[in-house]
């Protein structure tokens, strides 16, 4: 079976300084495109050492897909380390030329000499257009018709130059592949082993499709991966196995692919045209994150307090003080009261609070680190408390209660029992 290989360059990536969101990027597009990916390599901006990669890769693969490097600057040197893997010169490549011309006659900036260099490319290349920059990118060819693809490193030039012009290629070079379709379905509130439990024959009798848990962020998915030579064959192939495991795990299924847990609750609740508020004390505002990345949440999420001093309970939430005094912050009744407070204040259907030890200080006997109460308020004999140990360091407390809270809203919102 036909494989590339993926490079990055970029001494940043080495040195921790950058973080590679191109690689997976480009691995994912790959894997939707049917090409198999054998290998990935990171590397400097030496020219010996890209040179070295580049030779390494082609040993082992059919091509390479490279990214970053391509830019005017000294240590831009993938296009020559190229030419050294593949001992070939360059040609000036006109097209490019009259672009970056044309690019800095409109800024009013001169031209230098090391701009030229982007549009000499490897002979015998095909160029890349990048309408999203000046560097072109380039598809360079082994004796051996190996080929070697290069893309900058800017991942909004990359992107496009990828989708449009490398993946095609690809597909054109490697015949019609088989294309990887994967559908994952999200699950809350149901622990990685109660998953497997449930799922557990599945995973054995099952090679195309594939099926694989993952669990992340305190909350865990199951991804149904299937190979086929057309997407719609592979969605019929997903399908049958999707509504399998959905029927197992139907209390903790709230979406699928692009779906997040806030995504879902924000849906339920603006199809029974209710709107939402939190008040947030050990969770910090990350309750009220989860909502403000969902576009167009505005119409469902209202907003939230972060009361996290006494005095914001009490002035913000109209927690009473003697509650406070009587309970201390942590206790059912001061939950109960900023969730109520925070839904009359910022005037929504449901609210919902939080207030707990996050830790690492602050625990006693009998409210220790990691105790985290929940209250839910919409204004009727459904509201209600709920008590938590959750278990961590300070961070995992505090992401563990923002998932369990939106577990909760989501439950609550389906009319399930929470
Ligand atoms: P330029 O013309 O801007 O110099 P280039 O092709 O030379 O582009 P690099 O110099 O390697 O690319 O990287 C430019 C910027 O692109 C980096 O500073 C970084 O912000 C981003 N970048 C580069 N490589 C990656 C990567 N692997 N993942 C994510 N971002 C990257
Ligand atoms: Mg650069």
């Amino acid at each position: 079976m036909p494989s590339v290989e993926i490079v990055a360059v970029g001494t940043e990536l080495l040195l921790g300084q950058l973080v590679d969101t191109n690689t997976p990027f480009i691995a994912s597009e790959l894997a939707r495109a049917g090409i198999d990916v054998r290998a990935t390599q990171s590397v400097g901006d030496n020219r010996a050492r890209i040179a070295g990669a580049v030779r390494t890769s082609l040993a082992r693969a059919q091509g390479v897909v490279m990214t970053g490097g391509l830019g005017p600057t000294i240590d831009d040197l993938t296009r020559e380390a190229v030419c050294d893997a593949l001992e070939v010169g360059t040609d000036l490549y006109e097209p490019a030329l009259r672009q970056m011309e044309a690019i800095f006659a409109k800024f009013g900036r001169p031209m230098r000499a090391n701009n030229r260099k982007q549009a000499e490319l490897p002979a015998g290349s095909r160029p890349l257009d990048n309408p999203h920059g000046t560097a072109p990118g380039f598809i360079a060819f082994a004796s051996d018709e190996k080929f070697v693809a290069c893309m900058p490193g800017v991942p909004r030039e990359m992107k496009p130059m990828l989708r449009e012009q490398v993946v095609p290629f690809l597909r054109e070079r490697f015949g019609a592949r088989e294309t990887i379709v994967t559908r994952i379905i999200h699950t809350i509130g149901l622990g990685e082993s109660e998953i497997d439990h449930r799922i557990a024959d599945l995973f054995g009798s099952y090679e195309n499709p594939k099926i694989a848990l993952l669990a992340h962020d305190f909350r865990a998915d199951v991804k149904i991966m299937a190979k086929a030579s057309t997407a719609d064959e592979a969605d019929a192939m997903i399908a049958p196995l999707q509504a399998e495991i959905v029927r197992r795990l139907e209390d903790g299924v709230f979406g699928y692919d692009a779906d997040t847990p806030a995504s879902a609750i924000l849906t339920l609740m603006r199809s029974q045209q209710r709107r939402l508020a939190i008040a947030e004390s050990c969770t910090g505002g990350r309750i009220a994150a989860a909502f403000t990345s969902v576009p167009g949440s505005s119409q469902t999420f209202v907003g939230a307090v972060v009361a996290y001093d006494n005095a914001v309970k009490i002035s913000q939430l109209d927690v009473d003080a003697g509650a406070l005094e009587r309970n201390g912050a942590v206790s059912d009744e001061v939950a109960r009261e900023m969730a109520r407070g925070a839904r009359a204040r910022l005037g929504a259907d449901v609210a919902l609070s939080t207030t707990g030890v996050a830790g690492p200080d602050g625990g006693t006997a009998e409210k220790p680190v990691g105790l985290v109460l929940f209250a839910l308020d919409d204004g009727t004999e459904n509201s209600r408390t709920w008590s938590f140990r959750l278990e961590g360091d300070r961070e995992a407390i505090q992401q563990r209660a923002t998932m369990t809270a939106l577990n909760l809203l989501w439950r609550y919102a389906k009319g399930q029992e929470p």
